[in-house]
């Protein structure tokens, strides 16, 4: 799903992770879940690219490429297994990042960094591992995100 390439100095280049069915979204009545990618996506282009929807497709801009992106350049998504959503939602006033998976798992060092990244900058991480989600954070952040998320919240909306 490459955003608008002009304001952005990094490049999706090969990553098309967003169009592959790792987000939850909808283009043209199509529904893009996990297991089923944009079906305008083939062979890593997209078949509609200049007639390409503006929400999500051309507005979206992942956490590795935004121009303020903390990440460092080995954890595009392709690359790490991992989609970062920065400030995805709040957790009482609080940005909570959000790492989606891009297969099965992150990579265990892209894993280990995002953990890290939690930890030192106090930022509270919902993390998506073989199906699961793994929540970092104060204590009263773990035990809401296991009672809202049994109770039907879904990170990836
Ligand atoms: S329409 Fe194109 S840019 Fe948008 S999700 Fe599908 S393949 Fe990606
Ligand atoms: S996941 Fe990020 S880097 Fe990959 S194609 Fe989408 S916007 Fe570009």
């Amino acid at each position: 799903m490459p955003a608008d390439p002009s304001a952005i100095a990094r490049r999706c280049g090969e990553c098309t992770a967003c169009c592959d069915g790792w987000l939850k979204i909808r283009i043209r009545d199509h529904d893009v879940y996990p297991g089923q990618p944009c079906s305008f996506s083939s062979a890593g282009k997209c078949t509609i690219y200049d007639e390409r929807p503006v929400d999500p497709c051309r507005n979206f801009v992942c956490g590795w490429l935004a121009p303020t992106s903390p990440l460092p350049d080995w954890m595009r998504p392709d690359k790490s297994d991992l989609i970062f959503l920065p400030a995805s939602f709040a957790w009482r006033t609080i940005p909570v990042d959000v790492a989606v998976a891009v297969g099965k798992r992150p990579k265990a060092k892209a894993r280990a960094w995002l953990e890290a990244f939690s930890r030192d900058t106090r930022r509270p991480l919902l993390l998506q591992s073989d199906g699961e989600w793994h929540a970092h954070g104060p204590p009263q952040f773990l035990r809401d995100m296991i009672e809202q998320i049994s109770g039907g919240l879904d990170p990836l909306r």
